[in-house]
C-alpha cells in the first residue's frame, strides 16, 4: 500500500488516498471543536510585518476542518479572513482574461466532456493559422491582452507543433493597439520535452485540472484514451516544472466527485509542489460541470450548491493564501459577484467556448464546449467590476518581468504590490479605456483611475503612474509597466 508523503514524485503517494480519509475522519470529528477552529483561523489571519504582510496558510488537514465546520459565526469568520487575504495580498483588482478553443478534436472518453471521441453529433473543428489570426484580432478588438488557449488531446490533429505554431501566431498579431502579451496554456497532460517547448515558446501559466482526486472515480470517469492514466495526469505538474515551467494552474472540476475529497486532494497537491519545488500553484481554478452537448451534470455524484461553493472558495483562500484564484463564465453574474470578494483573483469576460466562436456575430452552439452563464460583453463585465469597486486589471507585467514561480510570491510578501500591480492595473485599465470601451465605461473607469492613483504610497511611483496614463491617453504609446 502507499504510503502518504508529500515529497514524493509518485501520484499515489503525495496524493494519498488513506491520508485523504484520515483527513476526512479528522475533519468530521473536530467540525465542532470550537477551541481547534478558533486556532486554526488564528493561523489563517494575515499578520502585519515591517514591510508589508505575511499568511501562514493552512495544511490540508487544517483546511478540511474549516470545510467541514457547521457553525455559521465561524462560517462567517471564514468568510471575514477570506476577504482579509484577498485585500492584502490582490487588493480590489482583478485580472482579465478570455480563454480561445482551437481544437475540439479529442481521442479521450472522458464521460463529463462534449468532447469525447464517441460524441459523434457534435462538429468537430480545428482553426486554420488564418482563422487563429481572425480570431486574435477579434479578442484584441475586445480589449483582451491575456489568453487561455483550450484544446482537446488528439496527437494526429493536435500535436505539440500545431500547438506552438497557434502560440507564434497570437503574439505575432498587433491589430491596433491590440496585442496579445500572455497566452496561458491548457492543454493534455504532456511529456517533459513538450513542456520545455512550451516554456521556449513563451507561455505563462501552464493549466491542467486534475478533474478529480479520487482514483476510482477518475478511471471511470476516463475510461478510454491516453487521459485515463491517473498517474501521468496527476504528475504532470512535476514534468511540467521539470522542463522550466515555474507558473502552473491547478483545479478540480467540481461536481463529480465528493467536495471534501477532491478540496483535501486539491490543497494536498499545492503543498506536494511547494515541497518538491520550492513554490506552490501559481493558480487554482473552481470550474464547476456545466449542462453541454451529450452532458448532462445531474449524472454526477458530486454536485454542490452555491454556499458550498463559496465555502470551498473561501477554504482554499485560507489555505494557499498567495496563490492566484480563477472563475471563469461557467459561473452567473451572482456567483461571480459573491466569490470575487472571497478570494478570486481573476476571472473571464466576453468568453466563448466553442472553436472559432469570437469571429461569429451571433453566439456559436455546434461546437461549445460548454454553456456560458455569464453571457456579458466584456465591456459589460469591465463595467460592472468596476461599479462593486473592483479595478479590471490587464497586467500581464509580472512573467514578462521575469517575476515568475516563487518571484511572484517574494513580490507579494514584499508589501510592494501598491507600488507595483496596482499602477500597472491602473495603466493597463486606461489602456482598455482609451481603446476598447464604451462611452459609460469610460466615464466610471477614469473616476476609478484618478481615485486609485491616490491609493499608490510612493510618491514617485504615482507621478510616474500619472505621466504613463496621460501618455496613453494622449498617445499611442502603450505597454506600460512597473
Ligand atoms: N483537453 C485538455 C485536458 O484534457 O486537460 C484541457 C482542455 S479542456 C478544453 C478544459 C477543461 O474543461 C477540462 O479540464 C474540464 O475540467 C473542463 N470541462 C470539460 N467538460 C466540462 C463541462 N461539461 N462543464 C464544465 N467544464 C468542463
Amino acid at each position: 500500500m502507499a504510503i502518504y508523503n508529500p515529497k514524493s514524485l509518485k501520484a499515489e503517494e503525495f496524493i494519498n488516498d488513506e491520508e485523504i480519509q484520515a483527513t476526512l475522519a479528522y475533519a468530521e470529528a473536530n467540525k465542532n471543536n470550537v477551541e481547534l477552529i478558533d486556532r486554526i483561523l488564528a493561523k489563517a489571519r494575515p499578520q502585519k510585518t515591517a514591510t508589508g504582510c505575511v499568511c501562514a496558510g493552512l495544511t490540508h488537514r487544517e483546511a478540511s476542518v474549516l470545510l467541514a465546520c457547521e457553525i455559521p459565526e465561524k462560517i462567517e469568520e471564514i468568510y471575514k479572513i477570506a476577504e482579509e487575504i484577498k485585500l492584502a495580498f490582490y487588493g480590489n483588482r482583478i485580472v482579465m482574461f478570455a480563454p480561445l478553443y482551437l481544437s475540439n478534436y479529442c481521442v479521450n472518453g472522458c464521460l463529463y466532456c462534449p468532447y469525447h471521441l464517441k460524441n459523434k453529433h457534435i462538429a468537430r473543428k480545428k482553426l486554420t493559422q488564418e482563422e487563429v489570426r481572425a480570431e486574435v484580432i477579434a479578442l484584441q478588438d475586445m480589449g483582451h491582452k491575456r489568453l487561455a488557449i483550450e484544446a482537446g488531446e488528439d496527437p494526429k490533429n493536435n500535436p505539440i507543433e500545431y500547438i506552438l505554431e497557434c502560440i507564434n501566431t497570437i503574439y505575432s498579431v498587433h491589430h491596433k493597439n491590440g496585442d496579445i502579451r500572455r497566452v496561458n496554456v491548457n492543454i493534455a497532460a504532456t511529456t517533459v520535452e513538450n513542456y520545455r517547448k512550451l516554456k521556449e515558446a513563451g507561455i505563462g501559466t501552464y493549466i491542467l485540472f486534475q478533474e478529480t482526486y479520487h482514483k476510482k472515480s477518475y478511471l471511470e470517469l476516463h475510461p478510454t484514451g491516453p487521459k485515463h492514466d491517473y498517474d501521468y495526469h496527476t504528475e504532470a505538474m512535476d514534468r511540467a516544472m521539470e522542463g522550466g515551467i515555474d507558473d502552473v494552474g491547478l483545479g478540480v472540476l467540481f461536481g463529480l466527485e465528493l467536495y471534501k475529497y477532491e478540496f483535501a486532494g486539491l490543497i494536498m497537491h499545492a503543498e506536494h509542489l511547494e515541497a518538491v519545488h520550492g513554490v506552490g500553484p501559481h493558480t487554482i481554478s473552481v470550474p464547476r460541470v456545466k449542462r453541454a452537448d451529450d452532458i448532462d451534470p445531474d449524472t454526477f455524484d458530486g454536485g454542490i450548491d452555491d454556499d458550498t461553493f463559496a465555502k470551498i472558495t473561501a477554504c482554499i483562500r485560507l489555505a494557499v493564501p498567495y496563490t492566484g484564484m480563477i472563475i471563469s463564465t461557467r459561473e452567473s453574474e451572482a456567483v461571480r459577484a459573491k466569490l470575487l470578494r472571497l478570494g478570486i483573483s481573476q476571472i473571464s469576460g466576453g468568453s466563448r467556448t466553442s472553436v472559432g466562436g469570437y469571429t461569429e456575430e451571433e453566439r456559436p452552439h455546434d461546437t461549445e464546449q460548454f454553456d456560458v452563464s455569464d453571457q456579458r460583453t466584456l465591456d459589460e463585465v469591465v463595467r460592472w467590476l468596476m461599479k462593486t469597486d473592483h479595478i479590471p486589471s490587464f497586467c500581464t507585467a509580472c512573467y514578462r518581468e521575469g517575476r515568475t514561480g516563487d518571484r511572484f510570491m517574494s513580490l507579494c510578501k514584499s508589501g510592494q504590490i501598491l507600488n507595483c500591480c496596482h499602477p500597472n492595473a491602473l495603466m493597463t485599465l486606461t489602456e482598455y479605456l482609451e481603446d476598447y470601451a464604451s462611452e459609460e465605461t469610460k466615464k466610471i473607469g477614469y473616476a476609478m483611475i484618478e481615485r486609485e492613483l491616490e491609493r499608490i504610497p510612493k510618491e514617485k511611483v504615482r507621478e510616474i503612474a500619472r505621466q504613463h496614463i496621460a501618455d496613453i491617453r494622449n498617445s499611442n504609446r502603450r505597454d506600460f509597466r512597473f
